[in-house]
């Protein structure tokens, strides 16, 4: 096996045991990213030299005996995070040279717990697409057929991780942007709870839905990071302050005494049938496991949510984007006749399509007149939804269902028709209406692409969701299969 092929957990163990240094092994991910990185074009920028030096000190580290779990592993960043001394662009013109002057609450933890940050991947632009053909530089393109996205917004990192890239990769997630990705790609994402992970510098883009969490090869990794990043945080006040248990510990493979429901809402009209038959062909995996399997949830007022989240982001979007005006950090256009002139300038030009879609349909639906109609309305359907998984998650432990209606697309399949992008999220949405957990992991192909299974939990319910993903991961290899590059 090549070193970068190897996960988390295989690559601690090479350090601890003094097998391979983290210089060789981050050496090996730098030439991994070297050869394939022209082709899929995950990263925006590779951090070279830092890593080699940060790799260096894990190494003095593990010698003298103060090394972390993830010491010495390399990890790529989503760009949206911010890193201090690197750039942080969100894939857009306005951030094109954004430095931040300090780094985001989960980079740090990363940092105190040893990472070789290799680079920050590419992405939908300020997080706002299901393909990253929304970058203002590039898209990312699928390593399991390179004429088809990879799922986005943080297709860059599931990219990353796909393709031995890096060991892991952090993404996050408003709409199902890890867990789609992960999906497309074959990796596993993991959303935590809304709040279990702070946001603390994480590029806001719908703060009642953004959650930060990993992309990982394997069940086991995602546990590991979650044990570095899971936690309290003051400096982000939606932080919620509860303790972090090991979940290293709920993976355990079988799945006895477990209740699963499947609601049957999730296997939409327009659903591509392989993927029906992926997550029917895993329930019955599950409950060989031990698990047993309710066919009957019901979650009636699903077929809002898509509708409430393109209110309620775009609404929240509008609000946090109005930061961008060209006078404290960011693109600026100097030359203009006044203040409102620069300002018009500056926005028209640095943001991107999407963007302004989304900046339009939010001011609009927060406008006075409107307000009530849309966002508010929009408001007392996600109390709906919300109410609605809690009832559903009081007589099973965890929901099982596709993470995306179909395979990856093809680059440029849904660019010119936003409502049918839109719709690539509708099993990922609700949940983070919701603010409860979902993970996505590999449960099969169809015609060579991946299709991803979503588990749903309980808020902090996340060692649920581990212990059922690993147990599946434990009695199948999808995730073992490399993309063909
Ligand atoms: N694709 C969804 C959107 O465009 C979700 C994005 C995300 O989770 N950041 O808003």
């Amino acid at each position: 096996m090549d070193l970068c092929q190897s996960t988390i957990h295989q690559a601690a163990e090479l350090l601890r045991r003094r097998e391979v240094s983290s210089v060789e092994l981050t050496r090996a991910v730098l030439d991994r990213i070297e050869k394939v990185d022209s082709r899929v074009r995950a990263f925006v920028t590779i951090t070279e030299d830092m890593a080699l030096e940060q790799a260096k000190e894990a190494d003095r580290r593990i010698s003298d005996g103060t090394a972390a779990l993830l010491t010495g592993i390399p990890a790529a960043i989503k760009d949206n995070m911010c890193t201090r001394g690197i750039r942080t662009t969100c894939s857009s013109r306005m951030l094109e040279n954004f430095v931040p002057p300090y780094d985001a609450t989960v980079v740090e933890r990363l940092h105190a717990a040893g990472m070789v940050m290799v680079g920050k991947t590419n992405m939908d632009e300020f997080a706002m697409g299901s393909s990253n053909e929304h970058s203002a530089f590039f898209p990312t393109y699928n390593p399991w057929d390179l004429s088809r996205v990879p799922g986005g917004s943080s297709g860059g990192s599931a990219v990353s991780v796909a393709t031995d890239a890096t060991i892991y990769a952090i993404g996050s997630d408003t709409g199902g942007s890890i867990r789609q990705p992960a999906g497309f790609c074959s990796v596993v994402g993991l959303k935590p709870t809304y709040g279990r992970v702070s946001r603390y510098g994480l590029v806001a883009f719908a703060s009642s839905l953004d959650q930060i969490g990993p992309l990982t090869k394997d069940v086991t990794d995602c546990a590991l990071v979650m044990n570095v990043i899971a936690g309290h945080d003051s400096r982000d006040s939606t932080s919620l302050p509860y303790p972090v248990p090991d979940y290293t510990e709920s993976l355990v493979p079988d799945l006895k005494g477990v209740r699963l429901g499947v609601p049957k809402e999730y296997f939409v009209e327009g659903m591509q049938p392989e993927v029906a038959q992926a997550i029917r062909s895993a329930t019955v995996v599950l409950e060989e496991l031990g698990a047993t399997v309710d066919w009957d949830v019901s979650l009636p007022h699903t077929r809002y949510g898509l509708a409430a989240y393109y209110i309620i982001a775009p609404s929240e979007a509008s609000a946090n984007l109005a930061r961008y005006d060209g006078v404290k950090y960011g693109f600026s256009v100097k030359e203009a006749e006044n203040m409102w002139d620069a300002m018009e300038k500056t926005k028209g030009n640095g943001f991107g399509p999407e963007v302004k879609r989304r900046i339009m349909l939010g001011t609009y639906a927060l406008s006075a007149g409107y307000y009530d109609a849309y966002y508010l309305k929009a408001l007392r359907v996600r109390t709906l939804i919300r109410r609605e998984f809690e009832e559903a998650l009081k007589t099973v432990d965890a929901l099982v269902t596709p993470t995306s209606p179909t395979v990856p697309f093809k680059i440029g399949e849904k660019l010119d028709d936003p409502i049918q992008m839109y719709l690539s999220d509708v099993c990922t949405l609700p949940i983070n209406i919701a603010g409860v957990p979902g993970i996505s992991v590999p449960a099969g192909f169809a015609d060579g692409l991946p299709i991803g299974m979503q588990i749903i939990g309980r808020p902090l319910g996340e060692e649920v969701l581990l212990r059922v993903a690993y147990a599946y991961e434990q009695a199948t290899d999808w995730h073992k299969r490399k993309p063909p590059l």
